[in-house]
């Protein structure tokens, strides 16, 4: 495979300064890494019960709270196991009966099968459409949480959050929407993600911002007659929070990073400021694909088109995968698509952290790489 890549050297002059654009891990911005390390010796190695690693958690669930600009009451719950942690705890304590998902990609469809399989919960309804698109929800009588995703990060598909019911919860996979896309919380009942991804930080981690009917529901779950394994228990993962902890050991490094850069955001001018670095970068990449000859974006409706994960599929004549290694030999990594959707594509991260003008770098390099491919 890797004798097939041809020698292409890329003029360092069209090179962007980071060559990282993976959708995840996603790029952590250097200045995030700098202050951990300067952190370090009275942050990373000590107790999560103490009070420095406690006022930062305090620091990142005030910080997203501003940062999505949430009404009074909403809280920011987290908790250990990433997003597929979270889907576990909420077919545990989140779910009442019954879940209505829109699966349209590989991480929504995730969700439903984890439910599919939870023998306490009835067969959920899953609306699907094809890769490239996203279904609608609709009101179903019996049904008491709904499950959206933001951003689909595997087919680079945003969705609009809106109600569908007015009974109902409706929980949102945001993990590489949250903190690149705007929405009004009001809509929504539950945000979560990880931070890994357009929050420039590392895994290992959730986090979910909560209304308060989603805490009344945690709550009624917890004190229902359900077996719910500790480590999965969204009440006890509530209490912690409220005490700005986790049940068990976070890697403080994540919990740094995370913070670091909801403050970068809030101290730039929050959503504005970081949606808005999404928004050129979109404008960028998907203006530069529609004046290729060679490249279309993958998602045809405009509006539906990610700002924080672009896939652009290749013509023919330009094989996608020759296009990401001859990029990974020059620094400029992880533009591959996602494997199973099979498509002669590159996939492009635009989260926040991503400099816009990288982005507009990364267009010249493709020009440059498919120029001596064609
Ligand atoms: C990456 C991703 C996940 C999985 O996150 P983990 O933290 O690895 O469990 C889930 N949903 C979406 C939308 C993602 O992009």
């Amino acid at each position: 495979m890797s004798d097939a890549i041809p020698t292409i050297e890329i003029p360092d002059s069209l090179k962007p300064v980071d060559g990282r654009f993976g959708s995840g891990p996603s790029l952590v911005r250097p200045e995030a890494v700098e202050a951990l390390a300067a952190a370090a010796p009275t942050y990373l190695g000590t107790s999560h019960r103490q009070e420095p690693v406690k006022r930062v958690v305090g620091s990142l669930r005030t910080g997203l709270s501003e940062l999505f600009a949430l009404p009074d009451d909403y809280e920011i719950l987290l908790g250990n196991g990433g997003t597929t942690g979270f889907w576990d705890a909420a077919v545990f304590g989140l779910i009442d009966h019954k879940s209505q998902h829109l699966s349209f990609g590989e991480f929504s469809s995730k969700f439903a099968a984890a439910v599919e399989g939870a023998p306490h919960l009835d067969a959920p309804t899953v609306i699907r459409t094809d890769p490239g698109t996203h279904p609608d929800a609709v009101a179903e009588a019996g049904v008491d949480l709904y499950a959206f995703t933001h951003n689909e990060t595997s087919t680079g598909v945003m969705m609009p959050l809106t109600r569908p019911a007015t009974e109902g919860l409706v929980a949102v996979d945001a993990t590489s929407g949250a903190g690149g896309l705007r929405f009004d919380p009001t809509e929504v009942d539950v945000y979560y993600f990880a931070p890994q991804k357009a929050l420039a930080s590392d895994g290992g981690l959730w986090l979910a911002a909560c209304s308060p009917a989603a805490i009344e529901r945690i709550e009624s779950v917890a004190a229902s007659d359900r077996w719910i394994p500790a480590s999965l228990d969204l009440k006890t993962a509530l209490d912690n929070s409220r005490k700005d902890q986790t049940y068990n050991t976070p890697a403080l490094a994540t919990i740094f990073l995370a913070d670091h850069q909801v403050c970068w955001f809030n101290d730039n001018g929050g959503m504005e400021f970081s949606a808005g670095r999404c928004d050129r970068s979109a404008e960028t990449i998907y203006g530069w694909a529609e004046a290729s000859a060679v490249a279309t974006p993958f998602v045809t409706d405009p509006s539906r088109r990610s700002r924080t994960v672009a896939t652009i599929d290749l013509a023919g004549s330009i094989d996608a995968t020759t296009v990401s290694a001859v990029l990974r030999a020059n620094g400029i990594l992880d533009t591959d698509s996602y494997r199973k959707l099979g498509r002669n594509q590159l996939r492009v991260a635009l989260y926040p952290a991503i400099d816009p003008d990288d982005v507009a770098a990364l267009c010249a390099c493709l020009d440059f790489v498919i120029d001596r491919l064609a």
